[in-house]
């Protein structure tokens, strides 16, 4: 299998990049992935304020994706996420929701084992997610920092985007040029602090192509539900642009007028906060399978 070492990393997602390398549709391969201090907070005593931050939220990649063409959609099925032995997590002051109550910057290195994390005593089951994955904005628009979310992917934080997940992304360059990196072994919807338990990661996956087909944001698919993982400058502003991109899959989805689709949200979506902290705040529509299906619309 492909394997992409975490040597080759990307802290912009744009267009015209020079890419690591190139996977088929339908090939599986692996992705290794820096956490998100590429390393640089391993002790209780790494302090954030120290660190390099131009190394912070590295993406390996781009990897160019044979066959991919403006105007398709890229699918990418999640196979795996091993994770490293242990992970980190920091507050600092000014960082997340609440930093303007934060005094001084902490760090605490938790441990993983036997598929779970300790912390402090307390054990809870890992759960991988990628935090960072996404694919080129397209020469139309401003490169994106790998620390911000938007409709190419990018920062999105969503716990869903785990083992058994697959994302699909509007192809909007040549070889749709995915990188990934930010990988969480648990992370709670909002990551109020600003962190998951960041980690270091190895991602298999499989990518596939639908032809011609027009999203604007990522969708993602899971055994149950699809969503819609939409960002904007304010929750409120995210929340609104996902009513709307849901409305939209909704009315072309059942064929049912707008004000119908309209409705149809408010009783069967449910809108969930995926991060609160980054530059732009990601929220996600999601909708049951049984009640909708994205593949045909
Ligand atoms: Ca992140
Ligand atoms: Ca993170």
């Amino acid at each position: 299998m492909k394997i992409f070492d975490a040597t080759k990393v990307i802290y912009e997602f744009k267009s015209g990049l020079d890419v690591i390398g190139e996977v088929n549709i339908g090939e599986s391969f692996t992705v290794h992935c820096n956490d998100c201090f590429s390393q640089q907070v391993r002790h209780e005593n790494d302090i954030i304020s120290n660190i390099d931050f131009s190394r912070v939220n590295p993406a390996t990649g781009p990897i160019y994706i044979n066959g991919a063409e403006v105007g398709d959609v890229l699918k990418v099925d999640i196979l795996d996420i091993r994770l490293a032995d242990q992970g980190s997590i920091v507050v600092l002051p000014g960082g997340g929701l609440l930093g303007d109550l934060v005094n001084k910057p902490a760090t605490r290195i938790v441990t993983v084992k036997d598929g779970m994390v300790d912390f402090l005593g307390i054990k809870q089951a890992i759960d991988p997610m990628i935090g960072v994955i996404g694919v080129s904005p397209g020469a139309k628009q401003d490169g994106v920092v790998t620390g911000t979310p938007g409709n190419h992917g990018g920062n999105m934080d969503t716990t869903d985007v785990r083992i058994g997940s697959s994302l699909y992304f509007p192809v909007r360059e040549q070889g749709a040029m995915l990188a990934l990196g930010d990988c969480h072994a648990v992370m709670g919807d909002g990551e109020v602090c600003v962190a998951g338990l960041e980690i270091e990661a190895e991602v298999d996956l499989k990518v596939s192509l639908i032809k011609n087909k027009q999203i604007e944001w990522p969708l993602l698919e899971n055994d149950k539900e699809f969503m819609a993982i939409v960002s904007g400058e304010t929750l409120d502003d995210a929340i609104y642009e996902a009513s709307k991109v849901m409305c939209d899959l909704v009315e072309r989805g059942l064929g049912i007028a707008w004000n119908d689709a309209y409705m149809f949200n408010s009783m069967f979506v449910d809108y969930k906060i995926s991060q609160a902290v980054n530059p732009m705040k990601t929220v996600r529509a999601v909708v049951s399978k049984e009640l909708l299906d994205f593949t045909k619309i």
